[in-house]
């Protein structure tokens, strides 16, 4: 690895699903690895055992690859092999690096064996509330002798990092220079009892020895990062550079709950969305392009753009408009082969027997709502009708374009302009409604909604040639016979 190799990482606790905040952190510094030709690092934070679990892992990563966030370097789990060479990626299979780097700042002196029990550390922190102070170490261990220790024989003992004096800069792309007064830290635990390492620990050392060489996280992380700057210099490492970024908020403006729906990032896969349209608006949550006010970026464009000089310190708020609009636009940046790909499963799963028919039939279809459908899922309210006759008309419609005098008559002269059509096609429809509508002294308005509603039952759906055509010239005619019988059957009620 050159001097200069920019390696990013996330390091996800894998204790359930992937949340949007995460996948923010994973894209930043995957856009940012991407950008530059460096390396991408997927490290997991199993070490709480009671709270990580096979199956975790398995849904996180599903997420990681719904969006097309891929690592270069990372664990095994599934089918997927280990990758890289600076691993074990669990921090479980790290225990004994994370000892060695503890008993080396033991011996450097930069760490100590404390043996204060709970309970003094208990009367420590009542001790702190009852004289309204933040709870401190009281460094009753700092300062043992070698006797004292030697004294203490197998005791049980947590591992302390011996805080320098003085202060800590955190030198950050994105909140600037940010001072700690190293007071502000007691001596933190960095070994438990039980030998297992504490994060700050852990992570530093895992940054350390895998060249991590940027550091992008949510700003929650800001405090922990003077502590860790204080590790990276006691521990020998190089300092890697830090951006902490603003976590995600909800429409509220509070941190996005884990128990909100499109928390997990899964949710909006479920609901219709495309990965692009999510690598798009997340990308806008804590980034902007230097062409002021463009929005919508393709995940090239992205990789090509991003920046870290771009970053904002402020939250975003989550804005479900914003999220839709750019669904809407990256739906219609599909070829009609992926748009198809992608919503047949979904009408499948909806009891619509796709499968019947042709292929290009089915091109045409998708063609035909591509610029409608604000998401995947809205193919079917867009599509149902191609498989199911209406049984029922939308009310609103029905009272619009069914209750009127000349309904009948728009329904008759819709029925004598497909009869006549010269071919069944969108071109020869259009033609004839056209001159229909103006020979009759019809609105083309009228004649299209009344058509529309006696084909589908609905008043919104694809463009009514296209879908006309689609349906077919018997099936047409016969849905426009039927709706007359409706119109002529249900007229005291239709008017009411
Ligand atoms: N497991 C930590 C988190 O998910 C990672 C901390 C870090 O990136 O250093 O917040």
């Amino acid at each position: 690895m050159g001097e200069n190799e920019i390696r990013c990482r996330i390091a996800p606790s894998p204790s359930g699903f992937l949340h949007i905040g995460t996948a923010k952190t994973a894209l930043y510094n995957w856009l940012f690895a991407r950008s530059q030709g460096g390396a991408f690092i997927l490290r997991l934070e199993d070490t709480d055992a009671e709270r990580t679990d096979e199956q975790f892992v398995a849904a996180m990563c599903e997420g990681f690859k719904w969006l097309g966030i891929d690592w270069d370097e990372g664990p095994k789990f599934g089918d997927e092999p280990e990758k890289g060479g600076y691993g074990p990626y669990r921090q479980s299979q790290r225990r004994d690096l994370y000892r060695r780097e503890a008993a080396r700042l033991l011996e450097e002196g930069k760490a100590y064996k404390c043996f204060c029990t709970r309970e003094e550390i208990e009367a420590m922190r009542q001790q702190a509330a009852a004289e309204k102070r933040p709870p401190r170490y009281s460094g009753k261990c700092r300062n043992l002798t070698p006797e004292e220790i030697a004294a203490k024989g197998d005791a049980p003992y947590s591992v302390r990092f011996r805080v320098p004096e003085g202060e800590t800069i955190v030198d950050d792309i994105i909140q600037g220079p940010v001072r700690f007064n190293n007071k502000e830290y007691d001596d933190f635990i960095i070994v438990k009892p039980n030998g297992d390492a504490i994060f700050h620990l852990a992570v530093v050392v895992d940054d350390g020895l895998m060249k991590v060489s940027h550091i992008i996280r949510g700003d929650d992380h800001l405090t922990n990062a003077g502590r860790h700057v204080m590790l990276f210099s006691a521990l020998g490492y190089p300092l890697p550079k830090f951006a902490h970024h603003p976590l995600v908020h909800d429409e509220q403006g509070r941190k996005y709950s884990k128990r909100l729906h499109g928390a997990n990032v899964l949710d909006w896969r479920e609901d219709g969305y495309l990965p692009e349209t999510l690598i798009n608006y997340i990308a806008l949550l804590g980034w902007t392009s230097e062409e002021e006010g463009r929005e919508f970026f393709t995940l090239e464009e992205l990789k090509r753009l991003f920046s870290l000089k771009r970053l904002t310190k402020s939250p975003a708020r989550f804005d479900r408009k914003k999220l839709d609009w750019l669904n809407g636009q990256h739906i219609r940046m599909l070829t009609a082969e992926q748009l198809c790909d992608r919503v047949l499963p979904i009408m499948r799963k909806n009891g619509l027997d796709v499968d019947s028919r042709p292929r290009d039939w089915l091109l045409k279809m998708a063609a035909a709502c591509q610029e409608k459908i604000p998401t995947l899922n809205h193919i079917v309210g867009y599509t149902d009708f191609f498989f199911i006759r209406p049984e029922a008309y939308e009310e609103k419609g029905a009272r619009k374009f069914f209750a009127q005098p000349d309904s009948p008559d728009w329904i008759q002269t819709a029925i004598k302009a497909m009869r006549e059509a010269e071919g069944w096609n969108h071109d020869a429809l259009k033609e004839k409604y056209e001159r229909a509508a103006g020979a009759g002294g019809i609105k083309i308005g009228a004649l299209v909604n009344a058509t529309r509603l006696a084909l589908t039952g609905k008043t919104v759906g694809p463009g009514l040639y296209e879908l006309a055509e689609l349906l077919g010239r018997d099936e047409a005619i016969t849905r426009m016979e039927r709706a007359l019988a409706y119109i002529e059957q249900h007229e005291g009620e239709l008017r009411q």
